[in-house]
């Protein structure tokens, strides 16, 4: 971990940060590279966690220290200000990816690229999410604001989300439970959303591919 001259709640709070396992923490670090936009300044501590007990201990220490948290996706639709940020950036991306199929449903880590996981799906004949190709960003991101195209949207395969309350406590919530509006999820706005399971329909991988093809 990298010294700088920060405040000194920071710096001990990154020091305890930096001591919990499977948690990568970094100090002073530029947040530009990490959006589209490549333009913004550092986040004071980067705590990049790479399971659910890791974010849920990051997110009990940054409480209690009361530091102000930003739930960072795949940066797709930030633009993060050249002030930096005073504060916890919780990284929730390729850090935390990956996906796993049984039958007609996937579970599904907050940060896999959306994109990712639609190819995945059609090459399986995974049917659903294939109106949605070409949208950036991670599926954290597309829950927090129910993400969607051509009149399609996450909510729709969305069976169940999984998260923390930033006091680290957990959150399950069924779709009917989110409460999903046109391009927000009001119930999830104070949430890091760490997983979901998605509900596919079975159709000709060939079908999903043209369709998917005649989008991108
Ligand atoms: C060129 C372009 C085209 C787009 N087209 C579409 C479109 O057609 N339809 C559409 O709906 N959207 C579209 N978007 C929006 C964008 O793709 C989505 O908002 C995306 O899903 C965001 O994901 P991300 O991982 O990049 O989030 P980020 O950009 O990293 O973050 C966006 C917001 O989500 C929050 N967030 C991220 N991860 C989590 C998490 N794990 N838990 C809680 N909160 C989290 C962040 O705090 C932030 O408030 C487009 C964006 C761009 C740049």
């Amino acid at each position: 971990m990298r010294q700088t001259s920060m405040p000194p709640e920071l710096r001990e709070l990154a020091t305890h940060l930096s001591s919990i396992e499977q948690v990568e923490v970094e100090t002073d670090k530029p947040l530009g590279p990490c959006t589209s936009y490549r333009i913004g300044g550092p986040t004071a501590v980067w705590a990049a966690p790479r399971s659910e007990e890791g974010v849920r201990r990051v997110l009990a220490a940054v409480h209690a220290a009361g530091v102000p948290l930003f739930i960072l996706g795949r940066g797709s639709n930030l633009l993060v200000s050249d002030r930096g940020w005073q504060g916890v950036t919780l990284y929730m991306g390729e850090n935390f990816s990956g996906w796993e199929f049984q039958d007609e449903e996937a579970a599904v880590r907050a940060g896999t690229l959306w994109m990712d996981l639609i190819r995945d799906a059609v090459d399986r004949g995974m049917g659903g999410m294939e109106l949605m190709a070409g949208i950036p960003g991670g599926i954290g991101g597309a829950l927090r604001m129910n993400a969607g195209a051509f009149g399609r949207e996450i909510e729709a395969l969305t069976v169940e989300v999984a998260g923390c309350f930033p006091d680290g406590s957990p959150l399950t919530a069924r779709r009917h439970d989110v409460n999903f509006g046109y391009r927000c999820a009001p119930q999830l706005e104070r949430v890091v959303i760490t997983s979901a399971r998605f509900r596919f329909q079975p159709q000709d991988p060939r079908t999903l591919a043209a369709r998917m093809n005649e989008i991108l």
